[in-house]
């Protein structure tokens, strides 16, 4: 493969083209490291396009490992930590609160219990588990988050888990990329890519003409506004039919979610997927029943083949960054962090072949992110 040649190229270090999730965290970051960086979005600074702003926004990587795979747990459980540090140094502030997760079920629902238990299990490493769940009985529920009150017989409490505010986080994040100097370019929707020594490819779903792979699942919320309710950390209700969460924001707002449908559909929740996250949530605690329905949202989560995410090197000027699925807020800070880390090495140079990229790729710390595309080598796979 030849070396790649820069010099003839003009504007700034970096172009990153997708201002949603992680697209503002790796501009923010690069340009915390004195890069010159230009941000391209074609929707709003408060990130009203992305799949961001309708996010949940929970960080619960053991919960999340029902489902998930030791790589996504892993870049969660990483993440969670990075988080506070992270939001400190924003100049707005977020909502982030570590308070835990609570896991409850209906008792005709109770065979959903050992199935997800085993799931999580599987997939959690022995340090996350150890004193991350912790199961409760009878009265303990109501110990735990009063609000329930007897309604549920048995639960789990995962203790280390969080959530933040995702709109807070856009709004900071936006403002953060005002601080450092990052020349941003919202309502831009940008087909070629624009002069830059390095695109960074973070369009999310938009990502589809680079990425043909990449698919949408569809995923609809209910935010609501229910003064008096008083949850005081997401619950989570195992369901054979209708598995739900409930995400208590500031101000008395709940994030109710989320339906999971395979397909590119961006069109308005639908009166079925409304009815069954309202009543579940009605279940849960029969308060909701007096909420005030704020929003209805649907957007789609941007997904690669295998559900993990990826770090792209075309083995040129381009990196793409995407498929964070369900997980973007639980993992993006160290997804964001390992993009950055090898848009450094492209820019200093020490990585310029397939060779160099694949010792970094060895040394890094999450080797299974980064993949090259190389047409005089094989790409490789994790
Ligand atoms: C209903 C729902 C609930 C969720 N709940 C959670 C949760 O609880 N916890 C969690 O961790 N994750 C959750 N997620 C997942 C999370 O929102 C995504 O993983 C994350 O937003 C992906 O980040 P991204 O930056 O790759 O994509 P996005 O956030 O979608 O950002 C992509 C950006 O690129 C822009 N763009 C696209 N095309 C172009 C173009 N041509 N030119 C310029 N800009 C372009 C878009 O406007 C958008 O702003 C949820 C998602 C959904 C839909």
């Amino acid at each position: 493969m030849n070396r790649i040649d820069q010099g003839a190229v003009r504007g700034p270090d970096f172009a990153v083209v997708g201002g949603g999730l992680v697209g503002r965290l790796v501009a923010w970051q690069l340009a915390g490291a004195r890069h010159d960086v230009a941000l391209y979005e074609r929707g709003d600074a408060a990130g009203t396009q992305s799949a961001a702003w309708v996010a949940a926004a929970m960080l619960a990587p053991l919960a999340e490992a029902a489902s998930a795979e030791p790589l996504v747990v892993g870049l969660g459980a990483a993440s969670l930590e990075r988080w506070p540090s992270l939001i400190a140094q924003l100049p707005e502030p977020v909502f982030f609160q570590r308070n835990g997760t609570l896991v409850v079920w209906h008792g005709a629902d109770r065979a959903e219990a050992p199935l997800f238990e085993r799931r999580l299990k599987a997939n959690s490493p022995a340090d996350l588990l150890d004193g991350g769940f912790v199961k409760l009985a009878g009265a303990q529920v109501a110990q735990v988050e009063p609000a329930l009150g007897t309604r549920f017989a048995q639960g789990w409490l995962l203790p280390n888990e969080g959530q933040l505010d995702n709109r807070q986080a856009l709004c900071a994040l936006a403002a953060g990329l005002a601080a450092r100097g990052v020349r941003t370019h919202w309502n831009t929707a940008v087909d070629a890519m624009p002069e830059a020594r390095w695109i960074i490819d973070c369009r999310g779903l938009g990502g589809k003409p680079a990425w043909p792979a990449l698919r949408g699942i569809r995923g609809e919320v209910a935010r609501v506004h229910a003064p008096g309710i008083g949850l005081t950390r997401p619950v989570r209700l195992l369901h054979p039919r209708y598995p739900l969460y409930i995400a208590p924001k500031e101000n008395d707002v709940y994030v109710i979610g989320a339906t999971e449908v395979e397909g590119e559909d961006m069109s308005p929740v639908s009166v079925r997927s409304a009815l069954e996250l309202l009543s579940a949530a009605f279940a849960v605690h029969p308060g909701f029943g007096e909420a005030r329905i704020l929003e209805l949202n649907a957007h789609c989560r941007p997904t690669l083949p295998d559900h993990r995410p990826a770090i792209v090197w075309d083995g040129a000027r381009t990196l793409r960054v995407n498929g964070l699925y369900r997980h973007g807020f639980m993992i993006a800070p160290e997804v964001a962090d390992a993009a950055c880390r090898l848009a450094g090495a492209l820019a200093s140079g020490d990585i310029a072949d397939a060779g160099a990229f694949s010792d970094f790729r060895g040394a890094a710390r999450w080797p299974e992110l980064l993949h090259g595309e190389f047409s005089a080598a094989p790409a490789l796979s994790h």
